[in-house]
């Protein structure tokens, strides 16, 4: 078969084809049952064949599902339709080969779109470099506090193969997509979509700025009612007027200053919504204050416009918007306060793990001593220290790259005291926060915003931050 022939038409459509899912885990464990249940003949290939792998397979094996461990580069002969995890590079040789014989590749959101039912609900997409799980919250929240069945789905936890397969009834789906999920999403239609704001990040995935902007442009393709943009970030309305949508979608921007004719902002402390409104170019509609956004940092009231932006464009009522941000709670280690102590507040901001995130959370804090610091992926560090260093009391560094903040620290903020943190045991963070209170004074914030990903010395940003609120409870104990 070849490319095309896999189509939207329908389930059946599965039956008997020979289906290769390109890794185990997350989403190519359930993608493979679910391929296998509609009839499908389904090889996973996996490059790892460590424990999990295997116990993976074992389930997989049990049902009938052929698997291959050890080897995610050959495609298997006959294959038909390859189903990536998103997270698989596209410069993998599996790719190359599928390529060569002419076999589509998609990822699990393009499967997840493919397989919704007739009546599907549509769907109200979420991209950007950061704030994407708190804008999809967020608007989760609204468009429950408008009476819609809905879920936050996606690179969220909540998978979207889930949310279209499963029993339960939805009339709308906030959804989460990552630039991995959008390069291999082909053909997603979104209602209403927002890229909230593009920074370099994943580079050595996407091989280029180019190419990642590129997939996170596919976001708006084909958008029915609007497309947001941040009207602070001129990469994202360059990408609203480079997609192709529907007649009549419109461009729809946000901002934390006064609002144009079709933008939403911030008047005197009220978000407003001068876009979905009668008579924009006279009218506006309150919708809630800033003080109901949780946290009011700048940057996250922008992600509450971007949420509001695409609930209002769902027809979702003003009155529900203010009560949604108010029934919102922001999700762990993101700009987390966890405790005073000694006049000192302490916040965990491990989610930033890249120097866009951390821009953000040094803008909201002042003075701040900074902990920062694990593996740059490639990043560079003037910018973000430029630009932050007359807030810095101090700062603390962590991690394995740590070097490269120091050295853009000697060239911009020379005088601010740096403790550089020689170890990367289990010790390390609580070392870490106690060199912090020494630099603190009474009104200062100790921030944690890495800046960094943590895998050279935890699991993941989550025990990172655990970590560092453990170590601040050590202090106040
Ligand atoms: P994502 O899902 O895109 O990683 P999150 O909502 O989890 O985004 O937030 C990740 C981190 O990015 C937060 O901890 C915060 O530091 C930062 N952040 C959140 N929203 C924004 C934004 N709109 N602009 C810049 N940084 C942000």
């Amino acid at each position: 078969m070849g490319s095309g022939q896999v189509t939207s038409s329908g389930p059946t459509d599965f039956t008997g084809r020979r289906i290769t899912v390109a890794g185990l885990g997350v989403s190519g464990v359930p993608a493979a049952k679910v391929l296998h249940g509609l009839g499908a003949h389904v090889t996973v290939v996996n490059d790892g064949d460590d424990e999990r792998a295997r116990a993976q397979a074992a389930e997989l094996e049990a049902l009938g599902v052929t698997v291959r461990l050890g080897d995610g580069d050959t495609l298997p002969e006959g294959t038909d339709l390859v189903v990536t995890a998103p997270g698989w590079k596209p410069d993998k040789p599996l790719f190359a080969a599928a390529e060569r014989a002419g076999v589509p590749v998609w990822g699990d959101v393009e499967l997840a779109w493919r397989l919704r039912g007739p009546d599907a609900a549509p769907w109200l997409a979420v991209t950007g470099t950061n704030g994407k799980t708190t804008t999809v919250r967020m608007l989760a929240a609204i468009l429950q506090a408008a009476g819609l069945r809905t879920a936050a789905v996606g690179n969220i936890g909540v998978s979207l193969l889930d949310a279209v397969t499963g029993e339960e009834k939805y009339d709308v789906l906030a959804v989460e997509l990552s630039s991995y999920q959008l390069h291999w999403a082909p053909s997603l239609r979104a209602h209403s979509a927002a890229v909230l704001n593009l920074a370099p990040d994943h580079l050595d995935w996407h091989g280029s700025m180019a190419a990642y902007a590129a997939d996170k442009g596919r976001v708006y393709e084909g958008n029915r009612v609007a497309c947001v943009y941040n009207a602070a970030d001129r990469a994202t309305e360059d990408l609203v007027r480079e997609a192709d949508v529907e007649e009549g979608c419109r461009a729809v921007g946000f901002t934390l200053g006064t609002p144009a004719p079709s933008q939403l902002g911030v008047v005197e402390g009220i978000l407003v919504d001068r876009a979905f409104v009668e008579d924009r170019h006279h009218n506006a509609q309150e919708l809630a204050e800033v003080s109901d956004v949780r946290p009011p940092a700048p940057h996250n009231i922008a992600n509450a416009l971007a949420a509001a932006a695409l609930a209002r464009a769902f027809g979702v009522p003003a009155s529900a918007v203010r009560d949604g941000l108010r029934a919102f709670t922001p999700d762990a280690h993101r700009i987390a306060h966890v405790a005073d102590v000694d006049g000192v507040a302490y916040v965990d901001d491990s989610k930033a793990t890249n120097t866009h995130a951390a821009e953000a959370s040094l803008a909201s804090y002042d003075p701040i001593v900074w902990i920062a610091g694990g593996l740059a992926k490639g990043a560079t560090f003037d910018g973000l220290v430029a630009g932050a260093a007359g807030r810095l009391r101090g700062v603390v560094l962590i991690g394995r790259d740590r070097a490269l903040i120091r050295e853009a620290l000697t060239r911009h903020a020379p005088e601010v005291p740096v403790v550089d943190l020689d170890r990367a045991d289990t010790g390390a963070m609580l070392q870490a926060v106690q060199e912090a209170q020494r630099l603190a004074r009474p009104g200062d914030t100790v921030l944690l915003a890495p800046a960094c990903a943590s895998m050279d010395m935890f699991t993941n940003y989550i025990r990172r931050g655990e970590a560092f609120a453990q170590a601040v409870r050590e202090l106040g104990a």
